[in-house]
């Protein structure tokens, strides 16, 4: 009979070998030193975000501000996919999603959410003045408004007009992976790339507070009233300060298939690195899809309550930033097909 003592054993050795082939030491991205913050977030937008939320963290402030702060720099830059620079939805409406949450719990979030500037900031008003989770729509928009938000013109961005033009001409829903890397607004060929992509940032304060948020304007021209996985607490962001905090971008109905930012707080907790948890998600995510995964991008960020970071991707060209000083890092993503 196996003791207990031979089962742990066994149990590790289990564990040691689900986890991801250790990276090499050059790849890994930074880890603060004890008790000084660290921030990570997606993609490169994260340059800029990440500089936003160090201006808090590196003054001893607090992740939840930080992470506030932080993708609020990306909202305002309106860009193609986050804020109301973004891409409408098929009726030509831009509508963003966001949520917020803390190192107790607390969380907040809004849902297609139309003229307001700084969605993550209404999503910290739901948490912190309401006694709910989720405003969606009109509800959301009534609510930013009767707390001072201004209602923001209804129109489209220069190039978010062009690109839905184009995108009118086939009308096909047709989501391009990694579109959102190469700068370019979806006027490409027939069968209209679309264009998705979402700014999550998550922190660890320097008194070991952890905090993420998540803003986007979704995937482009989806269908009227669609909300995807970056407003929905565990799927596009999931915080526990016992474990560590994870956050989500690409395909969000493949994220919300299978709880995404939960599920690597919770391979986390089993054991796993920020990066091996990441990666373990993402290849739930491949098995669930098969043949169809190489349609998909889907990529996760994740950080532990000992400030190390990681992230995986399912497919090449996703990146992300990392930040233990002033000076942000910009890495690209491990990846799972090759
Ligand atoms: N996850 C976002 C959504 O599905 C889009 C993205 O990150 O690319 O709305």
């Amino acid at each position: 009979m196996a003791s207990r003592r031979t089962f742990l054993q066994s149990s590790a050795a289990g564990l040691a070998g689900l986890a991801a082939a250790p990276l090499a030491a050059a790849a890994l991205p930074p880890v603060p030193a004890a008790g000084k913050p660290v921030v990570i977030s997606t993609w490169d937008a994260g340059v800029n975000a990440n500089k936003g939320a160090w201006k808090i963290l590196g003054a001893g402030g607090y992740a939840l501000d930080a992470v506030e702060a932080g993708v609020m720099v990306t909202e305002a830059e309106q860009g193609c996919c986050v804020g109301l620079g973004g891409n409408p939805d098929r009726d030509g409406i831009v509508t963003l999603d966001a949520c917020i949450m803390d190192e107790k719990f607390n969380c907040g979030g809004v849902a297609a959410l139309e003229r307001i500037k700084h969605p993550v900031s209404v999503a910290r008003r739901v948490m912190e003045r309401t006694p709910h989770v989720l405003l969606v729509g009109e509800g959301a928009q009534q609510f930013a408004v009767a707390q001072g938000f201004p209602l923001e013109p209804q129109r489209l961005s220069v190039d978010a007009e062009k690109a839905y033009k184009e995108w009118l001409k086939t009308s096909l829903y047709k989501p391009v992976v990694n579109i959102e890397n190469t700068g370019n607004r979806p006027t490409g060929p027939v069968g209209g790339p679309q264009n998705h992509d979402t700014i999550a940032m998550l922190a660890l304060d320097a008194q070991g507070r952890l905090s993420g948020s998540c803003t986007t304007s979704g995937m482009g021209f989806k269908m009227r009233g669609r909300v995807g996985d970056s407003p929905l607490i565990g799927s596009g962001l999931f915080v526990d300060p016992a474990v560590g905090a994870a956050a989500a971008t690409g395909q969000g109905e493949d994220v919300v298939r299978m709880a995404g930012a939960h599920t690597v707080v919770e391979l986390m907790r089993q054991g796993r690195s920020p990066q091996a948890a990441c990666r373990e998600a993402v290849e739930r995510i491949a098995a669930i899809k098969g043949a169809k995964a190489k349609d998909i991008q889907v990529a996760f960020i994740a950080i532990n309550t000992q400030g190390q970071t990681g992230s995986f991707a399912l497919q090449k060209g996703f990146n992300f930033t990392v930040s233990t000083s002033a000076t942000p890092v910009l890495r690209d993503s491990e990846f799972l097909l090759k």
